[in-house]
């Protein structure tokens, strides 16, 4: 539960009307979705995960999902039009007015641009670009204990940071192994990954967004690492 200080911060935050963009970047697997809900829930700014938002489509059987289902399957990216569109509708939405947590977009260096584009024909910036940075072995591990709730997105892992009882904390949804956890996928998401998304890392550093942390350590050690690092630190405060 939020202590009544860090009720105060957030409020504060959104009196003053400070936006913050913020990146999350790095493997399938090191963080990011665990990292971004919880500054969602310091910040009081939207999560935009482009992954859930892909599953809730092939779920819903929208033409998005009928068209992304297969490259998600097969552990490749979805086409960047595709993507770009998708973002392009969802970044003008009244919650995102304030600022919003990106995670797992940009994934290529065409969507890296395609967002900087987006941002300043609305005369909007990116604030911060954080690299997760966790190695390969880790990776696998995690994500082959990760489990997700069904209902509400709900991300847990079997030993890590397990739900209580055999269903959601959160909804009671049941929890289950994503399709695309298996290990013969997972291989090709980190080629994937390597090729096509790794190279955005370059692409940040030029414009002097990138900040880099390890991703190795408890999920909270990690938060603070994160906050640390956000430029309007006063958003955030001490991580606890
Ligand atoms: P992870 O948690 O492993 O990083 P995500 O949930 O972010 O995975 O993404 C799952 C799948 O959705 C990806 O393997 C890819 O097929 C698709 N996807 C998500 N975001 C993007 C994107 N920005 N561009 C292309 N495909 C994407
Ligand atoms: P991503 O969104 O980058 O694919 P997730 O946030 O879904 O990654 O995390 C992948 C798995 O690892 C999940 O099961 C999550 O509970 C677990 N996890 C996240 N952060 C840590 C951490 N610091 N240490 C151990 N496990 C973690
Ligand atoms: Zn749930």
């Amino acid at each position: 539960m939020e202590s009544l200080e860090d009720e105060d911060r957030k409020i504060d935050y959104l009196k003053g009307g400070v936006e913050m963009i913020l990146v999350l970047m790095g493997p399938p697997g090191c963080g990011k979705g665990t990292q971004a809900k919880k500054l969602e829930a310091k910040l009081g700014i939207p999560q935009l995960s482009t992954g859930d938002m892909l599953r809730i489509a092939v779920k819903n059987g929208t033409e998005v999902g009928r068209k992304a289902k297969k490259y998600m399957e097969e552990g490749q990216l979805v086409p960047d039009e595709i993507i770009i569109d998708v973002m392009r509708e969802r970044l003008v939405q009244k919650d995102c007015n304030k600022g919003f947590i990106l995670d797992g977009f940009p994934r290529t260096v065409p969507q890296g641009e395609a967002l900087n584009k987006l941002l300043d024909e609305v005369g909007k910036k990116i604030t911060d670009v954080i690299n997760i940075d966790v190695a390969d072995q880790e990776v696998i591990e995690r994500i082959s204990g990760r489990r997700q709730c069904v209902k509400c997105g709900a991300t847990y892992h079997i030993v890590f940071s397990p739900s209580k009882g055999d269903h959601c904390d959160k909804c009671d949804g049941d929890v289950v192994q994503r399709g695309d956890d298996k290990e013969e996928t997972v291989k090709e998401r980190l080629s994937v990954y390597r090729k096509q998304t790794a190279p955005l890392i370059f692409f940040y550093r030029e414009l002097g967004l990138l900040k880099e942390i390890e991703g190795i350590g408890d999920i909270e050690e990690i938060f603070s690492r994160i906050c640390s690092l956000i430029k309007k630190d006063e958003c955030c405060g001490k991580a606890s």
